[in-house]
């Protein structure tokens, strides 16, 4: 197989046009921000010779499930197609990081979206000083599939696993590329060499996860030289970043106590994943554990998976029974 049909792919850059979702910086438009990037990622990723399309052009402004559908009608022919929607996020203002959502339904998603993460932390956190992985996420309706319109488009509406194998799209993300409405991530992201600095990471994460082009000296062939060395300068201070954040499933096998009534199952082991119900006050068998998101500023704590297949529950309201 030819190196460019190893993989496509798709980039949806958010929203439309040059004015949409304000941000903490003045002249600050996530819309804008995220399209400018979206060049930028493609660029880089046509240099490593990967194939690369957008969804749309700068005012145009597709439906969120026919954004996702993109890949599926261009994808075929290709060993991997990967489909990113490209953001920046937004809370209360205080809220910072960066995070990825992937369908549920195609298991060997994770992984990249660690390393994509990774990538986007190691550009920001040396100048914002409070950029992190903030996790990679689920989010599905009540009838298994994919919460968010543009998510589900990639894998035409797949509600599970098997219906997902059906099409192409191997990598189905939203990336949000920090916090527009916090201030030192957005004047982070309303500079141009910034957004470029990013692409570059991204691109390089990419090529290197499906081992396409030279992997010793990606950043060589970039032709941003001072952007480069900042950045490679920035990897010894943030080696860290990636081991800190990392998101590792173990499975295990204990019963804790739950001593409150309003402990909430979800889904997935993160305070951002749809509550399914409350377990009510007992012992339970965990199956297997996680670190993810428990409160809204931010931090990562334990998660266990119920042995019912209910979901995931905090553990730090749980106790270990001995
Ligand atoms: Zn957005």
């Amino acid at each position: 197989m030819s190196e460019n049909k190893k993989l496509l792919v798709v980039i949806d850059p958010g929203h439309t046009g040059n004015t949409y979702n304000a941000g903490a910086v003045k002249g600050y438009y996530e819309s804008k921000a995220v399209y400018d990037l979206s060049l930028y990622e493609k660029t880089a990723l046509e240099k490593r010779g990967i194939d690369v399309i957008l969804t749309r052009e700068r005012n145009q402004d597709p439906g969120l499930y026919e954004r996702g559908q993109m890949a599926v009608k261009k994808g075929n022919g290709y060993a991997n197609v990967l489909f990113e929607s490209n953001h920046t996020d937004a809370f209360n203002g205080k809220v910072c990081g960066v995070t990825v959502v992937r369908s549920a339904h195609l298991p060997g998603s994770e992984k990249l979206a660690e390393k994509m993460i990774d990538a986007i932390v190691k550009v920001m956190k040396p100048s914002t000083g409070i950029t992190y992985n903030r996790g990679v996420v689920t989010k599905t309706q009540s009838n298994g599939a994919d919460w968010y319109g543009v998510i589900r488009g990639a894998v035409s509406g797949a509600a599970s696993q098997g219906q997902a194998k059906n099409g192409p799209v191997r990598y189905d993300y939203i990336v949000e590329h920090g916090f527009h409405d916090n201030p030192k991530e957005c004047l982070f992201l309303s500079k141009q060499e910034n957004l470029k600095a990013i692409a570059e990471a991204k691109a390089a994460a990419i090529a290197e996860y499906f081992g396409i082009g030279n992997k010793s000296q990606p950043a060589n062939q970039s032709g941003q030289s001072s952007q480069n060395n900042r950045n490679n300068n920035s990897h010894q201070t943030n080696q860290n970043t990636s081991t800190d954040s990392m998101t590792l499933n173990k499975k295990t096998a204990y019963l804790v106590r739950v001593s409150v009534d309003d402990l909430n199952i979800r889904q997935a082991p993160t305070i951002h994943s749809k509550a399914v119900g409350f377990t009510g006050k007992g012992v339970f068998t965990i199956t297997e554990e996680a670190t993810g998101i428990v409160n809204a500023a931010g931090e990562k704590s334990q998660w266990g998976k119920l042995k019912s297949g209910q979901g995931w529950i905090c553990l730090d309201y749980a106790e270990k029974v001995a």
